[in-house]
Order: C-alpha cells, then sequence, then structure tokens
C-alpha cells in the first residue's frame, strides 16, 4: 500500500477514534460507539465455520454484522474491519462480506488489505500502543516484552494475541525474531491463562455467542426461522432480547421448512 494511501486511512481512524470513549489506551466498547454513531450492528451466532462479518450500505443505513461464535477478541477486529469498509469503500461499493480469508494479513486485494490497516490503527494507534508500552510495562525496558506483557496489551485494546505481534512488527517494536519467540511462548502457556495472570480480560479469548439484533430486523430473525435457517432456540433467544415470545408473533410464524440458506437469506432480506 502506498505510504500516501497509508497515512489517509491513519487520519480516517483517526478522526472517528477521536469521537470514541477511550479508556486509558484503547476503545472501551466499540459494539457501543458504532451505536452512537448510528452504524445498525448485528452480533448473531452463526457457527464457527460460517462467514465472520459483513458491512452493507441500505438506503442511507450502514449495516454491518459479525458472526459471535468467533472469539470474542477476533469479533471485535472483524467490527472495526468491517467499519474501515464503511468508512473508506462505501462510495464505491455497496457491500463486503468477509471471512478468515479476507480478513488474514496475506490477504492481496487492496480494498482488504486497507480495511485491514484501518482496523489496527483504529484499535491500535502507534502512540497509544507506544504510550502504554512506555507507562504501563515497566520491566520491558530492562527484559524485552514476555508473553504476559502481550496479554497486557491484548486487555487494554481488546485484541487478539497475533494482533498484538503483528502491530508490534509494523510498528518497529518487535522484529521476526523477537515476534517468533513470543509466539512460541504464547504455545507453551494458554492465552487465557496469560491473560489471567496478567490481571485481563479472560473473555477475549472466548465465542461471545451473543445475539443483538435491532428491533427493525427481527422480521428477518423470523423470516429466517420460517426457512429453518435458524433453530427454534435461537428465534427464542431473539425474541427474548425484545421481552417477547414466540406467541406474540404467532401470526409470522410457519411451521419451518427445510433450506440451506442461512446467512444469504439474512442479506438478501437486509438489501432488498
Ligand atoms: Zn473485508
Amino acid at each position: 500500500m502506498l505510504d500516501i494511501k497509508k497515512r489517509d486511512i491513519r487520519k480516517k481512524a483517526d478522526q472517528i477514534r477521536r469521537n470514541m470513549r477511550i479508556s486509558n489506551y484503547g476503545i472501551m466498547n466499540l459494539y457501543k460507539e458504532c451505536e452512537s454513531v448510528g452504524w445498525k450492528v448485528i452480533r448473531y451466532p452463526l457457527g464457527e465455520n460460517a462467514d465472520l462479518g459483513f458491512a452493507m450500505k441500505k438506503d442511507k443505513d450502514i449495516i454491518i454484522f459479525t458472526n459471535s461464535s468467533s472469539r470474542l477478541s477476533r469479533e471485535i477486529f472483524t467490527l472495526a474491519h468491517e467499519i474501515g469498509h464503511a468508512v473508506l469503500h462505501m462510495d464505491k461499493m455497496n457491500s463486503f462480506i468477509d471471512n478468515g480469508l479476507t480478513l488474514s494479513d496475506h490477504n492481496t486485494d487492496e480494498r482488504e488489505q486497507e480495511a485491514n490497516y484501518f482496523a489496527a490503527c483504529l484499535l491500535m494507534p502507534e502512540e497509544s500502543v507506544e504510550k502504554f508500552m512506555d507507562i504501563e510495562l515497566l520491566e520491558e525496558k530492562q527484559q524485552g516484552l514476555t508473553a504476559i506483557d502481550i496479554a497486557k496489551i491484548m486487555s487494554e485494546f481488546n485484541v487478539s494475541f497475533e494482533m498484538v505481534l503483528n502491530r508490534l512488527e509494523s510498528i518497529g517494536k518487535i522484529n521476526s525474531v523477537e515476534k517468533a519467540q513470543l509466539d512460541n511462548q504464547k504455545n507453551e502457556i494458554r492465552v487465557r491463562n496469560l491473560l489471567k495472570s496478567a490481571g485481563g480480560n479472560a473473555t477475549l479469548n472466548e465465542p461471545s455467542n451473543v445475539l443483538d439484533i435491532p428491533y427493525e430486523y427481527i422480521e428477518y430473525v423470523i423470516y429466517n426461522y420460517n426457512h429453518g435457517a435458524i433453530p427454534k432456540e435461537t428465534l427464542v433467544k431473539a425474541l427474548d432480547c425484545y421481552k417477547l415470545t414466540i406467541d406474540d408473533v404467532s401470526d409470522k410464524i410457519n411451521e419451518p421448512v427445510e433450506d440451506d440458506t442461512d446467512l444469504d437469506d439474512l442479506i438478501g432480506g437486509l438489501s432488498d
């Protein structure tokens, strides 16, 4: 990516971040921030092997979806990546669907690289990471970074172990040898334990399985249920978010028909 393009992306990420609530160094709750900007975010446990997220424009609304069956730190990264598409690319394209490939650092698609870079700048701006390392990681100056330090950074910025390593390498805080060493330490002690030792947020490494659907999309959930794309318990949970029961919406419910579409229905429904 060209330096001038990178600078433009950093600038846009910084503008967005400036209006968000920051705990000390990291964004407190990116989901809440989307609400206040007016972007509609759907969180839905679609299963581990399903797509990770999408961003789309419907009329003037931006709708973002994240799969809450993925680890929370990954789900937050997906959200940041989708915000990147919304901020950088929605003038030319109306929708993006993301999976493990599009979110990977090795993806060669320009727009995917840009969205990934935006996500890194939004979640872990260079100066905030530097400041955190300077003020909070006291031992680091003498002995170099340990896996516990990485877990502390994870917790503050709500990102995965891998993302911390990638970001530290790309801003020149560690070299590839140090990165590999830290990655090995991660394999020896599980990240969950590291997070606990660091007094951090152990939920980052687990799927949240959160089901959060803006009220206006409840009918799409019912549509999915009617087409056999989601089980009854998912429908019950979604309705429960709004203190509704199946009886309350019984006039809209059919006996489910077997169908192998799920996300496609949701997207298709949204784009009607
Ligand atoms: Zn993407």
